[in-house]
């Protein structure tokens, strides 16, 4: 029966447009499903079960009652944009104008999308390290360009630049590096020496840098986030994307924004007036007077963060999987062929069957051909007890 009225409910000269084929069903949604069918602890999707600081909370309710209610202006509530140059200033000794320089969009995920449209013809290429977040290929879709995936080299010791791998990437057509770091989905830190390389790779060709930062604040055991921007020469080509939704557990407000010079901003800016024009004026208020204190907050938080992640660690090497080392962000990745799989969506699509845990195959995250297809992401972005109880139930199954 459903097939029946779904054909007629379908006129037979319909089909999707070709830049949006293929995105409907994603390994993400099949997982989650997957998930609630079988009742297993989801460690699939990144989404924080953690607390948020209370203040920040509070601040949108008054920000309610108080009548913030209406469009804020199109760069985004004018305290937030001032305390998010502050923001760049006090981490990072950079100096953004909050007018023209610092743009408020609806999440990372906006800001990604204007940056690309912005900022990309049809045929040009945009250079990333594979693997990467699942939207930049779908950025690089909508504007008509391709994405030129560069693998980070994966060893005993973690994810490694390539720099030969990258030089090979560029041709004439290259237009945007688009990086990612702390990176999701490999909890890899770039470090200077790497940043220093993709810097001069971008100088001598002339591209535009888009840096997905996101998990600034989520980077443990004293190691720390360097941004591109800061390196001579950089700010200038360089739009920095950042969330306020890892930082403090609120994925669910989509606010976000990008810094960069005037001429990418107002790029950015052009696209993004038309995608959303602006978002959620209260939210921003509250953030305008959150971000000055992120310091404590994210202290905190990462002290939370560690101890999950160092449940997961252990747990899956007890399991018998190996797992790497997380340095950032929400993830560990585990290698999954002590359990006789070569296949991660396999293991993936047996683990709530088996184990009654769900995980995310890494492949999902690759662009290009070479996918080590043994990889597994685990997120521990969760309360203690869950983390706990998946751990449990990998070591009876293994
Ligand atoms: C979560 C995430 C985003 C999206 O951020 P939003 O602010 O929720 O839109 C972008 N990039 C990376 C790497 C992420 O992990």
């Amino acid at each position: 029966m459903g097939a029946d009225t779904q054909r007629a409910n379908t006129p037979r000269d319909w089909r999707p447009a070709a830049r949006v084929r293929g995105m409907a069903t994603s390994i993400f949604t099949e997982m989650t499903d997957l998930a609630r069918r079988t009742g297993a602890v989801n460690l699939g999707q990144g989404v924080p079960e953690l607390a948020s600081p209370p203040a920040l909370l509070e601040g949108v309710s008054r920000a309610v009652l108080a009548g913030e209610n209406q469009y804020p202006p199109a760069r985004g509530v004018p305290a937030l944009r001032e305390a998010v140059a502050e923001h760049q200033l006090r981490q990072y000794g950079l100096t953004y104008d909050p007018e023209r320089e610092v743009l408020v969009t609806t999440g990372a995920t906006e800001a990604l999308a204007a940056a690309v449209l912005g900022l990309c013809d049809p045929g040009d290429e945009i250079i990333a390290f594979d693997p990467c977040y699942d939207a930049y290929a779908a950025d690089a879709r909508l504007a008509g360009a391709q994405l030129v995936a560069v693998p980070l080299a994966a060893g005993s010791e973690g994810f490694e630049l390539d720099p030969d791998a990258l030089r090979a990437a560029v041709t004439p057509r290259s237009r945007v590096l688009l990086l990612n770091t702390p990176h999701n989905p490999t909890g890899k830190v770039f470090r200077p020496d790497e940043l220093a390389v993709i810097a001069e790779v971008c100088q001598r060709h002339g591209l535009t840098v888009v840096t997905d930062e996101v998990y600034e604040h989520l980077v443990y055991d004293g190691a720390r986030h360097h941004t591109i921007a800061a390196l001579p020469g950089m700010r200038e080509r360089t739009l920095v994307i950042s969330s306020a939704g890892k930082t403090f557990n609120v994925t669910g407000w989509k606010v976000g924004w990008l810094c960069g010079p005037t001429e990418l901003v107002g790029a950015a800016a052009s696209a993004k007036q038309f995608l959303t024009y602006v978002s959620g004026a209260p939210y921003q208020a509250a953030l305008a007077s959150s971000l000055d204190s992120v310091s404590e907050w994210a202290e905190r938080l990462r002290s939370e963060l560690v101890r999950s992640r160092d449940l997961l660690t252990e747990g899956l090497r007890s399991a018998g999987l190996r797992p790497y080392r997380a340095d950032a962000g929400y993830f560990v990745q585990a290698d999954v062929r002590p359990w006789g799989h070569a296949d991660g969506v396999r293991f993936c699509r047996e683990l709530p069957e088996r184990a009654g845990v769900v995980a995310i195959p890494t492949a999902a995250f690759y662009q290009g051909a070479e996918a080590p297809g043994w990889l597994v992401r685990f997120s521990f972005c969760k309360r203690g007890e869950s983390v706990r109880d998946a751990v449990d139930r990998l070591v009876r199954s293994a």
